[in-house]
């Protein structure tokens, strides 16, 4: 025939039908038979007029007999009163209170499936405006009604229509999954999959085609994910074979505490492919507290004594500044090269922020530049444009879910050896997460936590039925306190007279939640209360507009228990670590995205004494915002929340822009639902990119990591290749 799958609509199907599908954004065959049913209505369960009840949802294909215009006696505006009968002579009444939106469709002689509650008026059972789907001739042959995704310009038959005809011109697309692939997992051929995706027979016609079409679609990421892999991995790196002496044997020598077994475990894994002569891309997860820094600094120590430097990047410059003190800590006298109690082989580790004075920065760059620095500490978009290394061997990039997959190849593409590469990550990525997002890096999990750690008991603090719960907050803070223990109160906003910039993840939206919320509370603004309600405490303020000087002298008074409360945005969300603090509050925590506030009930229970959690929210009962707050008090095993938060949220959050774009192809794969999937379809990719590496001899499949990405990454991928 004359038209494929890349034709334009226009031919198969006519200008004008065409031009009603444009803005749909459906330009070419391909992207109409891509366009899926979102659900479909199975004759078989179908009701017959006589035999419906008042209160149950129902379907019925009926006839319209009458449509009347009436004037509504206590409003403004019109009504469409309409009396439909089915098959068996039935009568219904239905009504639709916005008469100028379907009037078109709805008249006399018009067969349709009607849907919705039914209710009662004048005794009589009447459907109110239900849903419904005009019917041609053709369709009551058919088991199934395909219900397509349409808008108030294009109804869902006349896309099915389009679809139908655009079906009937073309030949079976030529299938992009090998043969042997298809018949090992019992795929449907690709052609008659979109037929019984679009017209189909039985339910399992629709199952068998949608877990075909799931198949394109995670293969497609999976392809892309493994070529990136490929390709980072065939790069030369530096080899850092453990030496057996020099800075981590003297390190691990005097550790005040043994390693957990994840730690030896994971370590043992890091050090295992410093020493090969590609690429380490590794990702580390470990729940909040772990112990995933000591990980990092003993990767670093082994690529220090292999003569290179090491990098470790923070997704803030609270986070960066703290990192360096405490590995300054960590390393004694074998961090303080250049002074005089240094030990003999010792490295140094320096700071570079962007708010650092001129000189002090001029400096640190010219140390990272001569190998002066051993191990520079900043934040992301700073070691990434800016600093250029004597000898770069390791960049450690800490807590990933600030860091995206283009950052991450912003920094592999540096030079003609590619470092090697350790995110480390606290909030749990679910499997199939990991599988998909991170795809390209090998996984290791950090399990366990370090000995003598304390719970932290949670405790949501629902203001909306008792107000007079915050004072409580305030005299658990007093007796914190009062035991010589520390705490946080962290506010959503920071507050002040100019916008502020979201230091929020965004949370999942609530639907009962309304759009005439007050603005959440702001650490400005409440700071005078705090000052009346916890007089006499010694409180600090900290937030990300503050100077860095500021925010380092904050955070260093803090931790010297000069401090005794830290008013805080989310600035202490990753990392801070002060095991002296055991109380946490958040203020308006049904703000916050659940894995924020797994990370900020994080920075308690970091020391020997029990760690306290208040949730303090004016969300009433049995809202979304409240189940996400009750989950948080409900667990710490972060694992477990991330997968509710991944059950709350929308998919294409989780995937990211770059992967959810709407140009990409990516229509039926859940991450919930498909893990199954996901996993099988990891294992081929990688197994076929490492026999065939640019798919050379599969220029199918190659296609077909073009449709299900974006078109930038498309360039990013299939251009290299
Ligand atoms: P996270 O994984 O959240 O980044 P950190 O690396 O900040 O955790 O470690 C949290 C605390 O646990 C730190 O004070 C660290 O010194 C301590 N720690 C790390 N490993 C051990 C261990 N094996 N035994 C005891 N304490 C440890
Ligand atoms: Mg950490």
């Amino acid at each position: 025939m004359d038209w494929d799958t890349d034709s334009r609509l226009a031919g198969p199907i006519g200008k004008k039908a065409a031009d009603v599908l444009a803005p749909l954004g459906l330009e070419t065959v391909g992207d109409l038979l891509r366009h899926y049913p979102r659900r479909y209505v199975d004759r078989g369960r179908l009701t017959d007029i006589a035999g419906l009840v008042p209160g149950e949802h129902a379907t019925v294909v009926a006839q319209v007999e009458k449509a009347t215009l009436r004037d509504m006696r206590r409003r403004n505006g019109q009504m469409l009163q309409v009396v439909i009968r089915d098959e068996k002579g039935g009568q219904l009444d239905c009504t639709f209170f916005s008469p100028h939106k379907v009037r078109r469709f709805i008249h006399p002689g018009v067969r349709a499936v009607f849907s919705g509650k039914v209710g009662t008026f004048n005794k009589r059972p009447q459907l109110t405006h239900p849903q419904f789907e005009a019917l041609d001739e053709t369709d009551s042959l058919r088991p199934f009604l395909s219900v397509y995704p349409s808008s108030s310009k294009i109804t869902s038959q006349e896309i099915a229509r389009s679809v139908r005809l655009a079906l009937e011109q073309i030949d079976d697309p030529t299938d992009p999954l090998p043969e042997a692939l298809r018949q090992r997992e019992r795929l449907p051929e690709l052609g008659r999959a979109l037929r019984r995706i679009h017209v189909p027979e039985s339910e399992a016609d629709i199952h068998a085609a949608r877990t075909r079409l799931v198949w394109d679609e995670a293969l497609g990421v999976q392809l892309a994910l493994a070529l990136r892999r490929h390709d980072a991995l065939a790069r030369p790196a530096p080899a850092c074979p453990s030496t057996g002496g020099g800075l981590l044997a003297a390190f691990d020598a005097d550790l005040p505490f043994p390693l957990t077994e994840g730690q030896e475990a994971v370590g043992a894994e890091i050090a295992a492919d410093l020493a090969r002569e590609h690429p380490m891309n590794r990702l580390v997860q470990g729940d909040v507290g772990a112990g995933k820094t000591i990980v990092a600094l003993r990767a670093m120590l082994q690529v220090l004594d292999a003569g290179k430097q090491a990098a470790m990047l923070a997704p803030t410059e609270v986070l960066a500044a703290q990192h360096a003190r405490s590995l300054r800590g960590m390393l004694g006298a074998l961090g303080r090269a250049g002074e005089l109690d240094a030990a003999g082989n010792a490295t140094s580790i320096t700071l570079l922020t962007g708010s650092m004075g001129a000189k002090v920065k001029r400096q640190a760059l010219l140390d990272a530049q001569s190998g002066a620095a051993g191990i520079v500490v900043g934040t992301h978009a700073l070691i990434q444009d800016t600093v250029g290394f004597a000898d770069l061997g390791l960049v450690v990039v800490d807590e990933q879910h600030r860091f995206g997959v283009e950052q991450r190849d912003a920094l592999r593409a540096r030079g003609a050896t590619a470092p090697h590469m350790l995110v480390m990550t606290a909030t749990p990525i679910p499997r199939t997460v990991a599988m998909t997002v991170y795809g390209d890096l090998a996984v290791s999990e950090l399990k366990g936590l370090p000995r003598g750690r304390s719970p932290v008991a949670t405790t949501v603090v629902p203001l909306a039925e008792h107000p007079g719960w915050i004072e409580r907050v305030w005299q658990r803070i007093r007796e914190e306190v009062e035991r010589g223990h520390q705490c946080y109160v962290v506010c959503p906003r920071v507050g002040g007279t100019e916008k502020d910039e979201p230091e929020l993840e965004e949370p999942p939206k609530d639907d009962d939640a309304g759009d005439d919320r007050r603005p959440p509370l702001a650490v400005l603004d409440i700071a005078p209360m705090i000052d009346e309600k916890l007089a006499g405490l010694r409180v600090g303020i900290l937030h990300g507009k503050l100077p860095s000087e500021e925010k380092d002298a904050v955070m260093r008074a803090f931790e010297r228990a000069e401090l005794d409360v830290l008013v805080a945005t989310t600035v202490i969300e990753v990392g801070v670590d002060v095991p002296n603090a055991t109380g946490i509050v958040l203020l308006d925590a049904d703000r916050f995205g659940l894995s924020q506030l797994h990370q900020l009930r994080g920075r308690v229970g970091r020391g020997s004494a029990a760690g306290l959690c208040l949730l303090v929210t004016e969300m009433p009962a049995a809202t979304a915002a409240r189940e996400r707050l009750d989950a948080v008090a409900s667990t710490t095993d972060g694992f477990e929340l991330a997968r509710l938060d991944l059950e709350l949220r929308r998919e294409g959050d989780v995937l990211g822009s770059s992967q959810s774009g709407s140009r990409s192809g990516l229509k039926l794969l859940s991450l919930l639902r498909h893990g199954d999937v996901i996993a099988k379809s990891q294992v081929y990719a990688r197994d076929l990119v490492e026999s065939d590496p640019d798919l050379h001899e599969h220029p199918r499949l190659r296609d077909l990591v073009g449709e299900t990405l974006g078109d930038e990454e498309r360039a990013a991928y299939l251009d290299k290749a």
